[in-house]
């Protein structure tokens, strides 16, 4: 029972603390050697694709299901909790949503919208002061779904500020595209590609010098580009469009993107997991990875990024965070619960002794019996280690070192 319990706290508890804190970036030790006080670090946080789940998710949990129920409240639980205590163990001026806030926030009625941004608000409620600045998706405003974008694009712009923007946040201007309305060619309604269009022919890069740029759907990159070994599950970009969504812009609009901003880093979303890409000598790309554990990854992220600037050298450093291991957790609970309960019932005593080729009965009584009983029970525990605990144990450490 005190197994259980200590498995609990620490399942429940300081699993996730110990991931938060781990993620305490420190300055570059370049940044302390040289003059550290013409530095000024700031740092913010990036959440990409947290796609709350719906009940359009998944098919085998359709609208009024008990395991929709479980899921979502697992799912937002899981993200509420990891966000409150980011806020409470990290130092952080701004926080950025790379896109992809909801699930089907595209196909939704108006009055499953409001529920949605409520959750939204709930799982990422703020206790303490910071701006926060969000990217839209494919899931937001949609890809080629024609007319009906017009509408998507207003009521993101309604809850969660406009499509193109730039923001100042330490000293680094962050460049927000909306890379769904990018494209002249097939987008519809025009007006939309012809806002964000007009919006990149009016930056000049030097005005904005140094720029970090925020893209929903990666830049182009040639074919098999790897994505660096933070990438656990999916390798690299594959230039797909299908229903609504394509993995990554096209090349000559991220060639172009790049010239007018000419930003020292990119940051991007929608893949779900890690990807680092050099598209040159001065500009890196990090693809966020889901801050989701139901988004067809089992090792969720954000990131914490340190924006050093000064009067000659402007660069960021990137620190990658996992999350805990969801999937862990629960096969651990699946074992953790049966044998608790085997343990734990009144048979356990007989059937764990015959079980195990410990079937004893003291043959002393009073302090010597159970000073036998205890010295007797040594090679059961033992045995009981062996055989039930280890067995969990390298599965659950299997699970989160995947
Ligand atoms: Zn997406």
């Amino acid at each position: 029972m005190l197994f259980c319990l200590l498995s609990v706290i620490y399942c429940e508890h300081l699993i996730f603390r110990q991931a938060i804190n781990s993620c305490n970036s420190e300055t570059p030790s370049w940044v302390s050697i040289k003059e550290p006080e013409v530095y000024n670090i700031t740092r913010v946080i990036l959440i990409a694709d947290p796609q709350l789940t719906d009940a359009l998710s998944y098919s085998y949990a359709p609208e009024g299901s008990v395991l929709l129920e479980i899921l979502q409240f697992y799912c937002d639980y899981y993200m509420r909790r990891n966000y409150r205590l980011i806020q409470e163990n990290l130092h952080f001026e701004a926080a950025f949503f790379l896109g992809d806030l909801f699930d089907s926030g595209r196909k939704i009625e108006e009055n499953l919208y409001e529920e949605e941004l409520q959750r939204f608000n709930k799982i990422f409620h703020k206790i303490k002061e910071f701006p926060v600045y969000n990217v839209s998706g494919n899931h937001d405003i949609g890809y080629r779904i024609g007319p009906k974008q017009a509408a998507l694009a207003t009521k993101f712009e309604e809850n969660f500020g406009p499509l193109n923007y730039k923001v100042t946040v330490g000293g680094f201007t962050f460049v927000t595209i909306s890379s769904l309305t990018v494209e002249e060619e097939i987008s519809i309604p025009k007006e939309l590609s012809t806002q964000t269009i007009n919006f990149i022919e009016s930056l000049n890069s030097e005005d904005i010098y140094p720029s970090i740029l925020l893209t929903h759907v990666p830049l182009w990159r040639p074919r098999n580009t790897h994505c660096g070994s933070e990438n656990k599950e999916h390798g690299p970009l594959v230039d797909r469009i299908g229903g609504s969504y394509r993995n990554m812009l096209d090349k000559g609009v991220s060639e172009h993107i790049l010239e007018k901003v000419k930003p020292v880093h990119v940051f991007s979303g929608d893949d779900h997991d890690i990807c680092e890409v050099q598209h040159s000598e001065t500009t890196t790309e990090h693809t966020v990875g889901t801050f989701s554990w139901l988004q067809g990854v089992t090792h969720p992220s954000f990131a914490v990024v340190s924006l050093i600037h000064s009067e000659k050298n402007s660069t960021v450093v990137v620190d990658i965070c996992f999350l805990p291991n969801m999937y862990a957790l629960l096969s651990w609970y699946l074992i953790l619960v049966p044998v608790s309960v085997w343990f734990a019932s009144p048979g356990f005593k007989h059937q764990g002794l015959v079980l195990l080729g410990t079937n004893y009965s003291p043959i002393q009584s009073g302090a010597r019996g159970v000073l036998q009983r205890v010295l007797y029970s040594i090679p059961f525990l033992c045995k009981r280690m062996l055989f039930i605990l280890l067995p969990s144990l390298c599965l659950y450490f299997g699970f989160t070192l995947l």
